[in-house]
């Protein structure tokens, strides 16, 4: 079984505006208590209700590279606004932040149906910079996880399998179902997956817990998780 991982790119500070206090410097000092190389911050875009505004992430774009001893990285959450992959921030910017994450919320959007949830996603895949699909295991959001995964595979996009989805009491449905068709498919494809924690403040950065007890439940190959110690590094970031 795994037990050391590199990096975790998708937690939240206090801009997200729900869940935590918590500062980029709070979850930098979790990362580096983690043994974690390299720190991933991805605030909730504007569109979230309640989340930073676009200047908070033009911020970012100056923010110190390294935090603590921790290497840092920027991105955002994007919501996926319609069937057509828009989201809230503009290209020109997405471009400019390290990566970003692109995923379907229910605070944002209704579920558009499985077809057009898919296309969504799928669209919004050609966003500059996009590089993890956020928890595709929703119930509330059904997905053509074969089709999504196709074209994530074609668009170097690549799944998450998400820690807080899978936490006794999350507030996702259906996730342990999910999550398992998606690493069933990965395996398929040999598609690599990223795990995270989704931790909103510094109290679960770098816990893939649960995760990890999927994965050995399923008998996924460690070589295909991205940010296991010495695992792949996705070219430019
Ligand atoms: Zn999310
Ligand atoms: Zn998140």
């Amino acid at each position: 079984m795994i037990t050391a991982f590199s990096t975790d790119y998708h937690t939240h500070t206090i801009a997200s505006g729900h869940g935590s206090f918590d500062t980029i410097t709070d979850l930098a000092r979790a990362a580096g208590k983690k043994g974690l190389r390299i720190l991933g911050i991805t605030d909730h875009a504007p569109s979230f209700p309640g989340s930073a505004k676009e200047s908070y992430f033009r911020s970012l774009l100056s923010a110190p590279k390294t935090k603590l001893g921790v290497e840092m990285r920027y991105g955002v959450e994007l919501d996926i606004l319609d069937p057509e992959g828009h989201v809230a921030l503009s290209d020109e910017l997405l471009s400019k932040l390290d990566y970003s994450i692109i995923s379907l919320h229910g605070k944002v959007i209704s579920s558009m149906g499985c077809e057009d949830n898919t296309r969504g996603m799928i669209a919004a895949m050609d966003h500059p910079g996009v590089l993890i699909i956020g928890h595709p295991d929703d119930d509330e959001f059904p997905l053509d996880l074969e089709k999504l995964l196709f074209y994530a595979q074609k668009k170097r996009v690549y799944p998450e399998i998400n820690n807080a989805s899978l936490m006794p009491g999350a507030y996702r449905r259906g996730c342990k179902k999910n999550c398992t068709e998606i690493l069933r498919i990965c395996k398929k494809l040999s598609l690599p997956v990223f795990l995270s924690s989704d931790s909103h403040g510094a109290k679960h950065v770098g816990d893939f817990s649960y995760a990890i007890e999927l994965l050995s439940e399923t008998g996924f190959p460690e070589e295909l998780i991205i940010n296991r110690a010495g695992g792949l590094y996705p070219p430019g970031i």
